[in-house]
């Protein structure tokens, strides 16, 4: 006989997974039927959660039914039919139950000899999108907790590449500032990633974008500029995709550029490069597959649950130089262990839930998607200026700009009295000096029926506010 197991086992037969599966029904009902908006006001969340106390335990079920139910009232729920805010997509089931399996079973992917099979399949996930990007045979890269971990480590590879030195000495190695460019309409995780890597601010230059496109003329002439000044460019950054407009930069002029000055070139594709899964929309991403290393977040336009983003990167041995160090206490692997090669170390088996969805619906499943979101964007692009919205961008992607043309209302105020009455959600961005509402399409679940409901809310509020 077994000792007694401990009471927070899993326990597969019990009341819990029905609890669970019960838990998943409502969920499932919740992203298409419930209001988008959180129930309760942020100090009614506060106080609820306060109200808790831990130091008297509840058991497995009834802290799931407990917690569900603030995350039910408290949480704008990003992932519904309705939310057409940002690029939060609706997970999908495959990549849940992939997820649920990795959590359960939690193999260890640091280094290859522990967990042959999961690392294999990751492998296996990584060099499919290399393919799909027309990278070269021989690329690689890995999974990533998201975009930002995926761009940061561009930067590593980056300065590796512009010198020899930088991973014994870091920016000490270099005769003057690195500096990396982006579109200023790219997406500002680069501040961040600029200083975590010691750089600072200042070492990302934004260069004006045109129409939402990085303006390669520009480009051209500052890095010259930055090289006469004594200043050492270390990466362009293009966008495939931008959070504001959802537009591309000219990833071939940009990929020219980086190969005169023998600089890194990478394409931060997070959300849109999902398309490169889709051959019938090959002419949507050309160039990408001129990068060094491309950033795509499979926790976007790929339907899986959040944490999921990757790396491709054209020459893989370029992460072990990055990333290698040797311990004594990890056993030997085959020098391409994910622990030497990427920032993290202990590892979860984040591959799994885009590598169910390839096994669970595959590239036809993304293909339907995305014929759908690109067809519902297109509706609205009809149907927005019928009804006297005005189009403020020119992307060929799902996301849409608008404003008011009929009273000409505040995007601001328009987006606060929607979010106030809570059955649809949208952003505002600045657009080339223009206040704008912004739309985009992400979740699967998505229909014409809740594109109607977003005109039907649209006019209401706007009657409302004249
Ligand atoms: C979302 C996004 C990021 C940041 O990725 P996270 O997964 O949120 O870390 C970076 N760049 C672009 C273009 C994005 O859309």
């Amino acid at each position: 006989m077994r000792p007694t197991q401990p009471e927070f086992m899993l326990n597969p037969n019990g009341k819990e997974m029905q609890g669970a599966i019960k838990l998943l029904e409502q969920v499932r009902h919740d992203l298409t039927m419930a209001p988008i908006a959180p129930v309760w006001s942020l100090e009614q969340t506060s106080a609820a959660i306060a109200a808790i106390d831990l130091s008297k335990p509840v058991g497995t079920l009834a802290a799931l039914n407990e917690t569900s139910r603030l995350m039910q009232n408290g949480d704008l729920l990003s992932a519904g039919s309705k939310c057409f805010g940002y690029f939060n997509p609706t997970a999908a089931g495959p990549a849940i139950f992939g997820d649920l399996l990795a959590a359960a079973r939690n193999p260890q992917l640091a280094v290859l000899s522990h967990a042959p099979a999961s690392v294999l399949i990751e492998r296996r996930v990584i060099a499919f999108m290399c393919t799909q990007a027309g990278l070269a045979p021989g690329a690689g890269g890995h999974f990533t907790s998201g975009g930002s971990e995926a761009n940061a480590t561009s930067l590593q590879l980056a300065l590796n590449q512009a010198h020899p030195s930088f991973d014994q000495q870091g920016v000490a190695a270099f005769s003057g500032r690195p500096l990396l460019y982006v579109s200023a309409d790219s997406h500002l995780a680069w501040i961040k990633i600029a200083r975590s890597a010691g750089l600072g601010t200042d070492a990302v230059q934004l260069v004006p974008a045109l129409k939402g496109q990085m303006d390669t003329t520009a480009l051209a002439a500052r890095i010259i500029a930055d090289r006469k000044a004594g200043d050492c460019p270390v990466m362009i950054a293009a966008t495939m995709g931008t959070t504001n407009a959802g537009e591309i930069d000219p990833l071939l002029a940009c990929a020219k550029l980086a190969g005169e000055h023998e600089i890194h070139f990478h394409v931060d594709a997070a959300w849109a490069g999902a398309l490169i899964i889709d051959p019938s929309r090959r002419a949507l991403v050309r160039g990408i597959e001129q990068a060094d290393s491309i950033t795509i977040d499979a926790h976007k336009w790929l339907s899986v649950p959040m944490g999921a983003g990757m790396i491709l990167i054209k020459e893989p041995t370029k992460a072990s130089a990055s990333f290698g160090v040797a311990t004594g206490y990890m056993p030997a692997g085959d020098g391409q262990d994910p622990y030497i090669t990427t920032t993290q170390w202990s590892r979860r088996f984040i591959g799994i839930r885009l590598w169910m969805m390839l096994r669970a619906v595959g590239v036809t499943g993304y293909q339907k998607m995305f014929d759908r979101h690109f067809a519902l964007a297109e509706a609205l692009r009809e149907k927005l200026p019928q009804a006297g919205w005005k189009i403020q961008n020119y992307s060929a992607l799902p996301v849409i700009l608008f404003t008011d043309d009929q009273f000409k209302l505040d995007s601001q105020q328009i987006a606060d009295q929607l979010e106030a009455r809570g059955r649809v959600w949208l952003g505002r961005v600045d657009y080339g000096g223009v206040s704008c509402l912004r739309a985009c399409l992400t979740s699967y679940l998505t229909e014409l029926a809740d594109i109607d409901v977003l005109l039907a809310e649209l006019d209401e509020v706007r009657q409302g506010l004249a």
